[in-house]
């Protein structure tokens, strides 16, 4: 049995790994929950996984709560010092991050200080924080295994432990709903029509990152530290089927891929059994039915979020906390029909040449640009 905690259990990965876990009941212990609003569903979640704790960031919530699940003997703690004690508890073997937020670097880093190993899908992590964590990561000697499909498929197309072997590594993406407009077309386009993703079924945030291709850029800035390659060496394409799900190069020119069908509980799942493989019942890809792959250069005109991702993280420091911080305040307005979809490439552009950016910040330091560049979108929005 492996002991599992997992950060954000209410959400789109925390509830399908959930499902995994149900389904292998025989492999994994539940030691820990968390949630932030929803604790009608995470009071489903503790009855029926029966953890030793659940943690609420919201103080309130936590309060309502720990009353309901006093009487099975379940533990409740709160607030980010709530989040930072669940992932240092003792029995967790392998803490899932699957909050969202910058609210998960800190309970991270604690969970890689305490020497657990960190199934990964809270991009801020890496996006913000990726040379410190690595670096913790090798000096405390544990894993750091990704749970997002693209660098999972990297993970396991991995097959050397030379690095100078890897050439190129080539993330995909489906190009999202907007594929094939033109700027034209999507100067009044809505966060509803956004929110239609063809492949994926995703949170709110995700997907409107996935329509401004914001999503591939932050994922490219967490392969670079994740994988330790340059960006230079990290390229996009564009595979609207979404079946190869990233892949690798070598320098004798072979390139080795990781395919399957658009489902997350594929990598959740590969993440919670590395390095072994298990049997599910999730249905199987069948290359015949799909036919064909294709694959088309990313359209930076209309999409210039890539490009400013892959800028901020040339330039590394604290511009990719930026990048992150004012592309979350700004996604959130569109997502309230307060903002333009162009006003959040632009607006971002502008912070990000405004900002003063520090090299090798601490963790202190990349949080407080996360905030100044939070303020500095508000500001320049006005509202
Ligand atoms: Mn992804």
């Amino acid at each position: 049995m492996k002991n599992i905690g997992i950060l954000g259990s209410t959400g789109s990965i925390g509830t399908q790994t959930l499902d995994v876990i149900r389904n292998n009941n025989d492999l994994f212990n539940v030691i820990a929950l968390s949630g932030n609003n929803n604790i009608e569903l995470l009071e489903r979640q503790a009855l029926e996984f029966k953890p030793e704790i659940v943690a609420v960031f919201n103080e309130h919530k936590a309060d309502i709560l720990r009353d309901k699940l006093f009487p099975f003997d379940i533990k409740v703690y709160s607030g980010l010092n709530g989040l930072i004690e669940l992932a240092k508890h003792e029995k967790i073997e392998v803490l899932i991050t699957s909050v969202v937020g910058m609210i998960g670097l800190k309970p991270t880093l604690a969970a890689i200080e305490s020497g657990k190993d960190i199934a990964l899908a809270n991009k801020e992590t890496l996006v913000t924080a990726g040379k410190i964590v690595m670096n913790k990561a090798k000096e405390k000697n544990i894993k750091i295994i990704p749970v997002d499909s693209e660098h999972s498929a990297i993970f396991q197309s991995i097959t050397t432990k030379e690095k100078k072997e890897i050439n190129k590594l080539i993330l995909t993406a489906s190009g999202g709903p907007f594929r094939n407009k033109e700027k034209k077309d999507l100067i009044d386009v809505t966060y509803r029509e956004a929110l239609k993703h063809p492949n994926w079924n995703m949170g709110r945030k995700i997907s409107i990152d996935s329509s401004t291709l914001m999503n591939k850029g932050l994922e490219v800035i967490e392969a670079r530290w994740l994988f330790d390659v340059e960006i230079k060496d990290i390229d996009v394409v564009v595979h609207p089927q979404s079946i190869i799900h990233s892949m690798v190069e070598y320098i004798d020119g072979s390139i080795i891929a990781q395919l399957g069908i658009s489902d997350m509980r594929i990598p959740i799942q590969y993440a919670l059994t590395y390095p072994k493989r298990i049997f599910n019942n999730i249905r199987k890809l069948d290359i015949i039915e799909v036919g064909n792959l294709t694959f088309e250069k990313p359209d930076i005109e209309t999409f210039p979020c890539l490009n400013l991702a892959f800028k901020a993280c040339e330039e590394e420091g604290t511009m990719p906390s930026v990048l992150n911080a004012s592309n979350e305040v700004l996604v959130n307005y569109f997502l309230n029909d307060k903002i333009k979809f162009y006003d959040i490439p632009n607006i971002i552009e502008k912070i990000l040449l405004k900002h003063k950016k520090i090299s090798n910040p601490t963790i202190d330091e990349i949080l407080y640009s996360d905030s100044w560049a939070r303020n500095k979108a508000k500001e320049l929005l006005k509202l």
